[in-house]
């Protein structure tokens, strides 16, 4: 073993397509003192059985950058390493069957577009001029992305390898790592070959990558499908007619009938994804082997019945092929479908790139963004689609095995908006969730914990059927108008569990949270909303700051945010402080609406309720004690009652008693929407994200220029002399039946100008509002532009830079 490397500045655990396009591009950064290892061949997980499909296709903004990044790696990428590779472009046609798929189809055409990808819509006569030999009777069209294939994933993965190696990264296989120690400020990587000192760790384990995350003493939220493709022999009149136009035929993706059907050499590769499908390695009966290198489950056919007819009659051709091999392999999920990559939570100098569904096509991207986390700490795109935060530990693996079958069994399903998939529901309840639930509170989980959405009244349809639909008006929107109402002309209670809170103490407190936050720190007994911007000067994140004592702050965040807003904190802050994670000893509600005062005071409430807008005090309702804070993300008169989970349901039994005379009535999620983009207030991870700096965010009033340094200042001085670029604006739409999605164009003079983060329709203006990022030029009260709402052009106007619904915050302050 003369020549084991003894250390290395990043190990990576894992060779397949993920950890070699990570070890890649670690080099292609010039960390080329890294080390891979395999403990078999490379390939030998997921990789070498994949069908090695390219799409570019997702209707998640960060999901297709990823997307679109690997496939045009692929195309230069044997060249660039000098590894021939068969990557075949042949484009795809993916079907439709409804309008509510082609609305789909529209919206992501359009994002693609905005990603400079010509992608298009065919008709369903156009469909069979790009594929002859299709049904097409029960189309309503289809989308074309010319950027479509399929790659040799082995091929792939030799050809990252090869590149890496070049630049000079060392690959060991046949070593597996069997443990990691934490020495000093040193991981040490512990293999049979011996042992590696390094900075960083990397687990790219793919489907093990479970086993390897136990040796850092964690969790990982994940589980294993089997997956299977069928592989047909050569159809004359297939080889016939490719021959004849010198190309394949475009792979074919019937999403409503979910499968893949693909030109593979003269025949066919069928690839379904099932459902009622099948787990593995979930039960006792049905460990997971140690090893599983190059190895396959049994064939089962029998569940794939329904889809072989189908697509035999989809493509009647089909009918005269034979079967010749079946491939059955593992494939990880996460219980939301979308790989791990990012900093491991929790573990210091650690990195997740695993638990990929389609890692072959993602591979590229994944490299990229994995090794921006490494080297930079940020990444380029906003990735917290695939941010291993995003899971906070109450995943068990009973919730895990039953959202990836979920997953898996509606892998082409259309997200809607007002949707919620049913399973692995009720993992975290409110203290007063029976009381809701008995009001008819309609449900959607929050980082798990259950939130009524809307409350159904009697006749409303509330199955999950009605809520497919891209429509505003779909069966809530009766009750939401109501609830919006209420909160205008009486008032209204939103019950919030599971709002993130950290309490932090300590000598040093205000000072190391002033250095953090580009605003300044509120005084004591006031409150006020804070962004920590990175080095770049982009949004991280948004909390609310509640200023108890002189060193000492509790700080709000959004409930799905626990986990990334606690490690931004523990690794920014200076040590010595102490922060305590109080999200489950607590509980909220937001009481808003111009009796809100009077609920309380009819509820027994011995408040100073004079107090101003952005003050928090304690008080006592029905005996219990409670922290009163005078803020209202619905933009009215209100308070936040936080209050201890033990004391929740007497504190909600009061308020609702005392309420009932005065017109008091619970709303839901979908209502405080409506009332905050009336407000012009920004959602986390929609409105707020890394992919905006502060000042583009239209956040300079939360800036204190004047304090001599915060994490990002100079970047964001820098930007201000330059000139921003792009800002944050209001819009009035003038829409159709749907509102506009996240990401959707704006338009102007012919040219894409920008984005829209937030659309929903506001029922105090009844009007449709859009938050958005606009060309900075543009970005002027009454300029007219065009948002392209599933495809098509609708007039919107840019609002005065204040909020549409009470400008000047009179009734907020009332
Ligand atoms: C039938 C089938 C078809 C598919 N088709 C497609 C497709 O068309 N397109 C697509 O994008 N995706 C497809 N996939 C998914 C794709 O195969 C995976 O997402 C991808 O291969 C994952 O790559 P990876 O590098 O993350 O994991 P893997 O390929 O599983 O690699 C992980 C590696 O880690 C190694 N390892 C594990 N533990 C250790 C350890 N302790 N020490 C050292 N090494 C270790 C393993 O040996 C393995 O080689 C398909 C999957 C299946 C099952």
């Amino acid at each position: 073993m003369a020549d084991f490397p003894t250390s290395a500045r990043v190990v990576i655990i894992g060779g397949g397509a993920v950890g070699a396009s990570s070890l890649y591009h670690l080099a292609k950064a010039g960390w080329t003192d890294c080390v891979l290892l395999e403990k078999n061949e490379l390939t030998a997980g997921s990789t070498w059985h994949a069908a090695g499909n390219v799409p570019t296709f997702s209707s998640s903004w960060s999901i297709m950058n990823m997307q679109r990044y690997s496939a045009q790696l692929y195309r230069g990428l044997g060249e660039a390493v000098d590894y021939p590779m068969n990557y075949h472009v042949t484009g795809s046609v993916r079907l439709g069957h409804s309008k509510e798929r082609l609305q789909e189809f529209k919206r992501v055409v359009g994002m693609g577009r905005y990603q400079g990808m010509d992608l298009d819509i065919l008709s369903p006569d156009e469909i069979r001029s790009r594929y002859p030999f299709l049904e097409t009777h029960d189309l309503t069209g289809a989308l074309y992305d010319p950027y479509d294939g399929d790659i040799d994933p082995a091929q792939l993965t030799q050809a990252l390898a090869k590149g890496a190696r070049q630049m000079g990264a060392r690959i060991e296989r046949f070593c597996p790592a069997t443990g990691v120690r934490r020495e000093g400020d040193e991981w040490v990587v512990e293999t049979p070959k011996g042992e590696i000192r390094c900075e960083i760790v990397v687990n790219a384990a793919g489907y093990y990558a479970r086993e390897v995350a136990k040796m850092f003493g964690r969790d990982l939220p994940m589980m294993v499908m089997s997956h299977q493709y069928l592989l047909f022999d050569t159809i004359p009149e297939l080889e016939s007619w490719s021959k004849g136009v010198g190309h394949k035929l475009p792979l074919l993706r019937d999403v409503d009938s979910s499968y893949y059907l693909r030109q593979e050499k003269y025949g066919f590769n069928l690839g379904p994804y099932e459902n009622p499908c099948r787990a593995h390695w979930a039960t006792p009966d049905d460990p997971m082997p140690e090893d599983f290198s190059f190895q396959l489950f049994p064939d089962d056919l029998e569940r794939l019945e329904w889809h072989i007819n189908d697509a035999m009659a989809r493509v009647p051709l089909l009918g005269q092929a034979n079967l010749t091999k079946v491939i059955n392999g593992p494939i990880p999920y996460t219980p939301d479908g979308n790989p791990l990559i990012g900093p491991m939570p929790g573990v210091p100098n650690a990195f997740d790139a695993c638990v990929f569904t389609f890692g072959i096509c993602q591979a590229g991207g994944a490299g990229k963004v994995l090794a921006e986390w490494v080297t930079e700490g940020a990444t380029e795109w906003d990735m917290w689609s695939c941010d291993p935060r995003r899971f906070t530990g109450f995943e068990d693996p009973e919730y895990c095995v039953a959202k990836g079958m979920e997953v898996y069994g509606h892998e082409y399903a259309i997200h809607f908006p007002h949707h919620v998939w049913p399973v692995g529901r009720g993992k975290k309840l409110s203290a007063v969730h029976d009381r809701t639930a008995a009001l008819a509170a309609q449900f959607g989980p929050y980082n798990g914990w259950e939130r009524a959405l809307w409350y159904a009244r009697p006749g409303d349809d509330v199955s999950e059927a009605a809520q497919r639909t891209w429509e505003r008006e779909g069966p809530w929107f009766g009750a939401v108008r109501e609830e919006c109402l209420a909160v205008r002309d009486a008032c209204g209670i939103l019950d919030l569990p599971g709002f993130s809170r950290f309490r932090v103490s300590g000598a040093g407190t205000v000072a190391g949270l002033s250095a953090q936050i580009t605003g300044r720190v509120p005084g004591v007994g006031r409150l006020g909303l804070a962004y920590f911007a990175d080095g770049k000067g982009r949004i991280v994140t948004e909390m609310s700051v509640a200023r108890i004592a002189e060193e000492e702050v509790l700080l709000i965040t959004a409930a799905t945010a626990q986990l990334h807003d606690k490690e931004w904190l523990l690794s920014t802050l200076p040590a010595g402080l102490t922060l305590v994670d109080e999200t489950e000893a607590w509980s909220t509600q937001i009481l808003t609406g111009p009796k809100a005062r009077e609920v309380l005071v009819a509820a027994g409430c011995e408040a100073d309720l004079a107090k101003g807008w952005l003050t928090f005090q304690t008080a006592r309702i029905a005996g219990a004690e409670v922290a009163l804070f005078r803020v209202s993300f619905a933009g009215e008169l209100g308070w936040e009652i936080h209050s201890r989970v033990g004391d929740t349901a007497r504190v909600w039994d009061a308020v609702m008693a005392a309420g009932a005379p005065l017109g008091l009535r619970p709303f839901g999620m979908f209502a405080l929407n409506s009332l905050r983009v009336e407000k012009g207030y920004r959602a986390w991870k929609g409105d707020l994200s890394t992919d905006y700096t502060v000042l583009q965010g239209g956040l300079e009033r939360f800036v204190d220029w004047a304090k001599p340094d915060f994490r990002g200042k100079a970047a964001l001085e820098a930007e201000k002399q330059r000139g921003v670029t792009k800002r944050f604006v209001t819009l009035v739409v003038e829409a159709g039946e749907c509102d506009p999605p996240y990401m959707s164009t704006l338009w102007h003079e012919g040219r894409v100008v920008g984005e829209t983060t937030s659309g929903y329709y506001g029922h105090r203006v009844g009007k449709v509002v859009a938050l958005g990022m606009l060309r900075a030029d543009l970005a002027v009260p009454g300029t007219e532009v065009e948002v392209e709402i599933f495809g098509e052009r609708c007039r919107a106007v840019v609002c005065e830079d204040a909020p549409l619904w009470d400008a000047k915050n009179e009734r907020l302050r009332a």
